[in-house]
């Protein structure tokens, strides 16, 4: 039998991680991406350089797959559902088009009657003027941000007057929660109330980026249960199929919120290669495959540290302990702000 395809859109470090994940369920990889330099190549079977919005050069990667997938969540929706007409797309395009946008994600979460931060949408100086209400607050794009890109804190009404905002954008201004902690919930669906779920995961953010992610998260019952029992049914309710992260806040009074879904495998869950029997880019990979679905088991405790900018030069030269597991992710410069690589350290 003739190995199965992958398509996979995006080739940051992602799409590496997915690429090796399949090599070891023996599937073919072929990724496309618009950076002539994508990391992910150097992990892949066949790469597809071009932007995607470029018909002909999609139809070429449609060719080459039997199924296609994706590592990060700004892949515009035409070209999604151009493909979908060919080829299946895991998860389907149609989410993606929910939870691409912060207010429509947010107005999605809470017709489950799970809560959110609270938010107001904003469109002109006006709005924001009219909504003061919601500083100190943090200014959003509702669309194409990342690692904290097109955000602005505002303390006070002062601060409006002290930033340029393009209003070419639209906006969603959020309340600052006055965080405790940051856990994250990833989730493999693979059908119908089928699915594998990692325990919570511990996140410090540092300049709005994912430093360390640890397990077991320092959480009482309540959190544990309700981040649990919230992702199963935001996975469900999109009928989900593949890895899905859902990121929470937790205040100091022990709220919970959800602060957004990537639908995708997270950073948080990189440490799941090393603490778990499957980690979460395996799952991704079985159940956008239709492969058979293993009862995912925590082997040990685990955390991981990411190597932001210049970070990663200390880490190259480190001499590694049999519990510590380095990636470097290869990426052709070092960039600050950039992430270089991680590091999981097991506890046995
Ligand atoms: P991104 O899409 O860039 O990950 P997030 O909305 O997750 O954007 O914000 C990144 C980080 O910034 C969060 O993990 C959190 O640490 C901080 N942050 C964002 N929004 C809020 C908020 N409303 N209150 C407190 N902290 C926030
Ligand atoms: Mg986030």
């Amino acid at each position: 039998m003739s190995k199965l395809n992958l398509g996979i859109l995006g080739g940051g470090q992602l799409g590496s991680m997915l690429a090796t994940a399949a090599k070891k369920l023996d599937i073919n990889i072929i990724i496309y991406c618009d950076d002539k330099d994508a990391p992910a190549q150097k992990f892949s079977d066949n790469f597809l350089f071009g932007s995607y919005n470029d018909e002909n050069k999609i139809s070429e990667f449609i060719n080459k797959v039997d199924v296609v997938t994706f590592e990060f969540e700004n892949i515009p929706f035409n070209t999604l559902e151009f493909i979908n007409k060919h080829k299946q797309v895991l998860p389907k395009p149609n989410i993606n088009q929910v939870i691409q946008n912060r207010f429509l994600e947010k107005k999605f979460v809470n017709s489950l009657n799970i809560k959110t931060t609270d938010y107001v949408m904003v469109k002109n100086l006006k709005d924001l003027h009219n909504n003061v209400n919601f500083l100190p607050g943090i200014l959003k794009t509702t669309t194409l941000g990342y690692d904290g890109k097109g955000q602005f804190k505002l303390n006070s009404k002062n601060d409006i007057e002290k930033i340029k905002i393009d209003f070419d954008n639209e906006y969603i201004l959020e309340k600052v929660v006055n965080l405790k902690k940051e856990i994250s919930v990833i989730i493999t669906r693979f059908k119908n109330q089928t699915y594998e779920i990692y325990e919570p995961i511990e996140n410090i953010h540092e300049d709005q980026i994912l430093k360390f992610s640890e397990i077991p998260a320092n959480i009482n019952d309540n959190i544990l249960n309700l981040s649990t029992e919230w992702a199963k049914k935001i996975s469900e309710e999109l009928d989900y199929i593949g890895t899905l992260c859902v990121e929470y806040f937790i205040d100091e009074k022990d709220n919970i919120y959800v602060n957004e879904i990537a639908p995708r495998v997270h950073n948080s869950g990189h440490l799941t290669i090393n603490s778990h029997n499957i980690s979460q880019f395996e799952n991704h990979i079985r159940a956008v495959c239709g492969m058979n679905k293993i009862k995912t088991k925590k082997k040990f405790n685990a955390k991981m540290i990411n190597l932001i900018g210049d970070d990663i030069t200390k880490y190259r030269n480190k001499r590694i302990q049999e519990n510590e597991f380095f990636f470097d992710y290869l990426k052709k410069e070092i960039k600050p702000k950039r992430k270089m690589g991680h590091f999981t350290t097991i506890f046995k």
